[in-house]
């Protein structure tokens, strides 16, 4: 792979630190030496977005489109380079990693599409009250390892939209992608709108302490967004953190299990189960958990696991050790509590982080696997007695990032408002759209993305009061 850098106020950068080596985690391999930045390079980033701030912020809405446009015609002349960034660093099969690319540029080109109100909240006579919206500031975003490219779209895209400027720091896992997008972008942009600084989660709480970072938009595990909110308060940033959930699914008593089996496997372990919006946990009436499980089984059964590049390859790897070692743990935490393994339930015997999709029938609460994200290849499916009871265990954990419900639509509809998270699905899950606001409750986080609201999140609200005479 060619050199890639750091982008630092339209510039390219070397690392400071001693570079960070990035795995494939198809084959454990080092594939990428990536540069590290110190704190004073954040700095200098800090400082250009500053700087950038001023007449960025102040081009009109359509002059920015303009710019916007043009990042995803960019996006889309790269994409083959990009997904293929994305296989190597990330591990999903490449006709997903094709998804990601192409959902990057959808919602690219989406934010361009909403025009921002002017509220008014009192026209008379003698008086006009209204509400503009300015831009906050530097914005920096903090991404994971699971859609690196697509999240770290979700976070810049919206921000530069507003008229803020942008510092995107990616996961230390896989910070290829964003790399290359810096570089690409140094094309497109003024210098200083948008860097990239790479680093662990040092570099990203520094980020979350700095006084020239006005808002902090994170996705990532709980911990670190309740560490990021500490340190936020230094200067009170604006946050958005769209956290780890445990996503719920509730099947209807009498649900028609061979219509349904295909989507709710599908929505469970899209991305190997690495989606934060995925089904994490699912809900059957006792009568039904055996017919479930195997229906699940038979289609975890037919995948292809290996290499994201090997061309019949349906399933690929965990992303990284900890979180397989993780699956791999609540996978045995489950079985000898007595759960039921339907299908896989070991690791392939193979280099790589593989981990064949695993359902775990007659799980229960006080077993790991239910009670933690597992965020990987593998499902409990829970047994309840009545509707109440499901809900009532669907609600029990701290998290609440989505949640579903299968089976009768009207039983459903009347059901759905009872599910403690942000967003409910009738029999869907994981379906998230640029025009759709999406965020958490409770412990998965605060803020939302995407739509008019996700955009108004990254701006601060100015009211004009004018008497007219
Ligand atoms: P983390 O929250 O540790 O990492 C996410 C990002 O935050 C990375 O860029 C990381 O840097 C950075 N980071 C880590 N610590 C801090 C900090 N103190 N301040 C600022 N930034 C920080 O997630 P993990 O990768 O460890 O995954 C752990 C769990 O998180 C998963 O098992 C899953 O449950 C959940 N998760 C949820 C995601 C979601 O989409 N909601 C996505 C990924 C994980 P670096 O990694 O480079 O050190």
């Amino acid at each position: 792979m060619n050199k890639l850098w750091m982008t630092i106020n339209g510039a390219n950068a070397e690392g400071d630190l001693s570079p960070i080596s990035v795995l494939n985690p198809a084959d454990e391999t080092v594939i990428y030496e990536a540069p590290q930045a110190s704190i004073e390079q954040l700095d200098l980033a800090v400082e250009g977005a500053v700087n950038a701030f001023k007449t960025w912020s102040a081009l009109s809405q359509a002059e920015r489109d303009v710019y916007i446009n043009k990042i995803a015609d960019t996006i889309e002349e790269n994409a083959e380079q990009l997904a293929n960034i994305i296989v190597n660093e990330q591990g999903k099969p490449l006709q997903l990693a094709h998804m990601e690319v192409g959902g990057a540029v959808a919602w690219t080109r989406y934010a361009t599409n909403i025009d921002i109100p002017v509220e008014v909240y009192q026209e008379t006579d003698d008086k006009r009250i209204e509400g503009r919206r300015k831009p906050i500031g530097v914005v920096g975003s903090i991404t994971p390892w699971n859609w690196p490219l697509m999240i770290a779209i979700w976070h810049i895209i919206p921000a530069l939209r507003m008229g803020n400027t942008v510092i995107s720091k990616p996961s230390e896992l896989t910070p290829i992608n964003t790399l290359h997008l810096g570089e690409l972008l140094q094309d497109v942009l003024p210098a200083g709108v948008f860097s990239v600084v790479c680093g662990d989660g040092k570099i990203g709480q520094a980020m979350s302490e700095h006084k020239k970072i006005n808002k902090i938009v994170f996705t990532g595990s709980t911990l670190s967004g309740q560490r990021i909110m500490k340190s936020a308060a230094n200067n009170l940033k604006r946050l958005t953190l769209e956290l780890g959930g445990n996503d719920a699914a509730v099947i209807l008593p009498d649900a028609n299990l061979s219509k349904l089996a295909e989507a709710i496997f599908n929505t469970a372990f899209i991305n190997m189960g690495q989606t934060c919006a995925a089904i994490k946990r699912i809900y059957v009436h006792q009568s039904q958990h055996d017919q479930l499980c195997e229906l699940l089984a038979e289609i975890a059964d037919k995948n292809i696991v290996g290499s994201g590049l090997s061309a019949d390859t349906t399933f690929g790897p965990v992303q990284n050790k900890n979180q397989l070692e993780k699956v791999i743990s609540l996978v045995e935490d489950a079985k000898s509590h007595g759960a039921t393994i339907y299908a896989g339930g070991n690791r392939l015997d193979t280099p790589g982080y593989f981990y064949p999709p695993t359902i775990v029938g007659n799980a229960n609460h006080g077993m790991r696997i239910v009670d933690e994200e597992q965020f990987g290849p593998v499902v409990p499916i829970i047994r309840y007695t009545d509707v109440d009871d499901a809900i009532q265990q669907a609600n029990s954990l701290e998290v609440g990032l989505g949640g579903s419900i299968w089976g009768d639509l009207d039983s459903a509809m009347q059901l759905a408002s009872k599910l403690d998270c942000g967003t409910v699905w009738i029999n869907g899950h994981a379906e998230i759209l640029p025009h759709v606001p999406f965020g958490g409750c409770k412990m998965s986080g605060f803020g939302v993305e995407f739509g008019l609201e996700g955009l108004l999140e990254n701006s601060l609200l100015q009211v004009t009061n004018i008497n007219k005479n």
